[in-house]
């Protein structure tokens, strides 16, 4: 049974986390409201960060950034190593005021700062192989390699849906790859980054090793985001968000040649095929399009059913979707917290009136709780079954809404996944190898993530995780996206007594 939170008392647990946390309100106090989707309360009021503090922060992020280059990889990586105990101390209290902050259920809180704890261990375990290659050569007595060296700063712009996790994925890498890191948070979510910050300056300051100011907080919205896309003492900005936010972002890096990490909007699919079990579909799905509230970039947005099970699956589906639990988050038995505020609302009432103009069949969708929680925004999943992968299909509503559509075989399934502007994660459910093998070829998904019989969100962090096209096409956590942190230089040397050219190139002087 939904229960939804009582209005009035989240400031003072905020509050309290906060102080157990390391930050301190009073210092942080400013003019712009922090809001809780779970009752839609201001929890806490914080400042943006002046002009002058920016320009300030940058230098400071350059000087710490000329000092830890010098200072060996694996102690680097101790770094890092230490910061994954401090947060495995706080991860109950952090992953509490992601919950109160960006609206998550309590154990996807907690999986957001075990995502942490993770990428620590393994940037920890990075810093003893940041490797280049040895390159066979043409010319006698000569020796090629490559060599990694620091980048500079490297600028985290994050959305409000990872809140500490995005930060951490290219942070841990950062910093063992000899960077210094400057971060703008989502204006939604400042709480969870300061909080962030305070538990890394802890570990920094008692690390010897560690210069001041090799990580940086700058609050605001957009205009605190441009500081770090236009100043060329950022060397490389990786920015998650809205593709609106990264056509902004984009061209304004590329006129200054700096380094970009694109993770852009998904509109992500899944095919279901007729050998599917289904039993695990129904549930891989619910947990893809309804958890978080719909608020993954990854999360499931369109469903691509084989005619044969279609009337089997959507059966179970529409049960699933008219009981999941909606409600405060913080409950043991919640699936479903809320929207994060009233925009993500209204664009999900607009894509539903869009996919109703278009002849859609709509279950759930409907707001919860409006009469005793006016300023929050908790919605019932909206299960969306469409003739057709119409307009409104194609773009990303950030929002629990799956759009379901039919298909009879599998050319026409693997077309309609790809359909669509963006490149993110995706999905096949089936027990046949054949159609498994098909999707993750050349021929199958186009999308930076291809998964079988598991849903598109909820990726681990050994994995390089982005996706392709309107995605932007940048690659963040594992396997070898540490490789954006750093920059290569072919050595070419030669040991012997002899000048040989490449190519047998001849240049002989007197
Ligand atoms: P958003 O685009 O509104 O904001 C993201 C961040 O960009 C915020 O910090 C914001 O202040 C900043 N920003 C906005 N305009 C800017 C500009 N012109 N210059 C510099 N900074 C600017 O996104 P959101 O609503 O916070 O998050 C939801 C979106 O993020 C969804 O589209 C989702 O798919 C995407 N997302 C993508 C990934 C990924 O890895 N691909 C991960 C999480 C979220």
């Amino acid at each position: 049974m939904a229960s939804f939170p009582p209005l009035g008392d989240l400031g003072a647990e905020t509050a309290g986390l906060l102080a157990r946390l390391g930050v301190t309100l009073g210092k942080a106090q400013g003019a712009r409201p922090v809001h809780s989707p779970l009752t839609g309360e201001v929890i806490a009021k914080v400042p943006d960060t002046p002009a002058d503090a920016v320009d300030r922060a940058l230098a400071e992020a350059q000087d710490a950034f000329r000092i830890w280059r010098q200072v060996p990889a694996p102690r680097r990586g101790e770094l890092v190593r230490r910061f994954g105990e401090e947060l495995r101390r706080g991860k109950a209290d952090l992953a509490r005021l992601v919950t109160i902050e960006a609206g998550k259920i309590s154990s996807e809180g907690a999986g957001e700062v075990q995502e942490m704890i993770d990428i620590c261990d393994f940037a920890t375990g990075l810093s003893r192989q940041l490797t280049g290659l040895t390159i066979a050569t043409e010319r006698a007595d000569h020796r090629m390699m490559e060599t990694w060296h620091p980048m500079g700063v490297v600028g985290v712009i994050s959305a409000f849906n990872f809140p500490v996790a995005v930060w951490s994925w290219n942070a841990a890498l950062a910093l063992v790859c000899g960077d210094a890191v400057v971060w703008k948070p989502s204006e939604k979510t400042p709480l969870c980054a300061l909080a962030v910050q305070a538990l890394f300056e802890r570990v920094a300051d008692g690390f010897a090793d560690a210069p001041p100011h090799l990580s940086t907080v700058l609050l605001g919205g957009a205009d605190a985001g441009a500081a770090l896309v236009d100043d060329a003492r950022v060397a490389v900005v990786s920015a998650t968000g809205s593709t609106t936010m990264g056509r902004e972002v984009a061209p304004r890096l590329a006129s200054r040649f700096a380094r970009a990490i694109l993770e852009l909007g998904g509109n992500n699919a899944a095919i279901v095929c007729p050998s599917a079990d289904l039993d695990l579909t129904v549930r891989a799905v619910a947990f893809a399009a309804m958890g978080t509230a719909g608020q993954r970039c990854t999360s499931l947005r369109r469903l691509i059913v084989h005619e044969r099970i279609y009337d089997t699956l959507l059966g179970r589906l529409r049960r699933a979707y008219l009981s999941v639990s909606v409600g405060d988050p913080r409950a043991p038995d919640t699936l479903v917290g809320p929207l994060i505020d009233a925009g993500a609302f209204s664009a999900m009432q607009v894509a539903l009136d869009a996919a109703r103009g278009a002849g859609a069949v709509v279950t759930g969708g409907e707001r919860l709780g409006a009469d005793v929680l006016p300023g929050a925004y908790y919605v019932r999943p909206a299960l969306v079954e469409m003739a057709a992968q119409e307009d409104c299909v194609r773009s990303e509503t950030f929002a629990p809404l799956l759009y379901v559509l039919r298909y009879s075989d599998l050319d026409e399934a693997i077309r309609l996944q790809n359909d669509v502007p963006q490149g993110l994660a995706s999905s096949i459910f089936t027990t046949d190898l054949r159609e498994a093998e098909r999707f993750l070829s050349a021929t199958g998904s186009d999308c930076g993530i291809a998964n079988v019989n598991i849903g598109p969100s909820g990726a681990e962090i050994g994995g390089a995780f982005g996706g392709e096209k309107e995605t932007g096409g940048g690659r963040e956590a594992g396997s070898d996206a540490w490789k954006a942190y750093m920059r290569r230089a072919t050595n070419t040397i030669n040991y012997g007594t002899r000048l040989p050219l490449a190519q047998g190139v001849t240049f002989e002087i007197e």
